[in-house]
């Protein structure tokens, strides 16, 4: 089969070919429909050996963490999961998985992922049954779905009615966000973005209203950033309420400045985290198959990766660019 592989520390990934894996006791093996391209395959492409090795990685190691396809031996369409968490420890007992020392390596980043014909899941936990949506573009309803809901799900008591919640950033998680809470809360929704064509891309699915930056003297309830510069983040912190909280999900880099008593919000919450649980993926997922949120994908063929990469990071793709098989 093909596959489009990390080959080594800080080396381009390249496209090799490689036997057809063979499932052994306990593995299930699903053919691949489509699997989404994430900007956090471009940094990995960087990672220093040391880096890589203590997050538990091995080379090589196939790309692609957004992975949906059809169980070979039943032809269930099925989305994957791809941390990969342990299942038994104090994190993943109460369903916090995201914070399981073992999900430091999953597929698509240390083990094998979605970009290739075939992968094999040794987990069963890891297969989100699709119903009728479509494998081919389900993908990223696992990762960039996964970790909007994420952030979104921790915010949701501070969101009744009257409350605002600001989204910096309306790409591919950003626009997830913006859908998730217009579908689970009664909250004035904005959507903060200096490209015209993704604020009104916000404003088509759901948000109540778009700026191009955030004005300075704003208090809201929620800002939830999928940018992290040290713009969005000075910018997101200044205009969280009383009581309410800002969480940082882009990985931008930035930082924050200036004396605590000043510069975090009273009484209020600033977080971050990576990824997503399992539940998540699951509550989106389920959200999808009841019409509720649009997953807009752009598609590309195999031999065209590395153009859609190079799409993507010049952020020309039209929401989530998806590699079809
Ligand atoms: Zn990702
Ligand atoms: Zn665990």
């Amino acid at each position: 089969m093909l596959a489009y592989r990390m080959t080594n520390w800080g080396a381009p990934p390249e496209t090799v070919t490689l036997p057809d894996p063979e499932p052994g006791p306990g593995e299930v093996l699903v053919r691949v429909a489509g699997c989404g391209l994430c900007r956090s395959d471009l940094t990995m492409r960087h990672l220093p050996a040391a880096a890589g090795e203590a997050l538990g990685w091995r080379m090589p190691f196939t790309l692609g963490h957004e992975t949906a396809g059809w169980i070979a031996d039943t032809g269930e369409a099925v989305a994957l999961v791809s941390p990969a968490s342990c299942g038994t420890c104090r994190w993943c007992l109460r369903g916090q998985d995201s914070g399981c020392p073992h999900g430091l390596a999953g597929r698509g980043y240390g083990r094998d992922g979605g970009l290739a014909e075939y992968v094999l899941v040794d987990d069963r936990r890891a297969l989100l049954p699709l119903g009728d949506l479509d494998p081919r573009h389900a993908g990223p309803l696992t990762d960039a779905g996964a970790t909007a809901h994420h952030a979104v799900r921790r915010v949701l008591p501070r969101l009744g009615p009257g409350a605002t919640a600001v989204v910096i950033g309306a790409g591919g998680l950003g626009a997830f966000a913006i859908q998730f809470l217009r579908v689970l809360t009664a909250a004035e929704v904005i959507a903060v973005d200096p490209l015209p064509a993704r604020r009104s891309h916000a404003e088509t699915i759901g948000a109540h209203q778009s700026v191009a930056e955030l004005p300075k003297r704003w208090k809201v309830e929620v800002v939830l950033d999928f940018v992290g510069t040290d713009e969005t983040i000075t910018a997101g912190v200044r205009a969280v309420g009383t009581g309410g909280a800002y969480g940082l999900i882009g990985s931008a880099g930035g930082r924050l400045g200036g004396p605590w008593f000043s510069t975090l919000p009273r009484d209020g919450e600033v977080f971050t985290f990576q990824g997503s649980s399992i539940a998540d993926a699951q509550d989106v997922i389920a959200l999808a198959r009841a019409g509720l949120i649009r997953n807009q994908v752009q598609e590309f063929g195999f031999g065209e990766i590395d153009r859609a990469y190079g799409e993507m990071a010049a952020g020309t793709v039209a929401g989530r660019a998806v590699i079809v098989l």
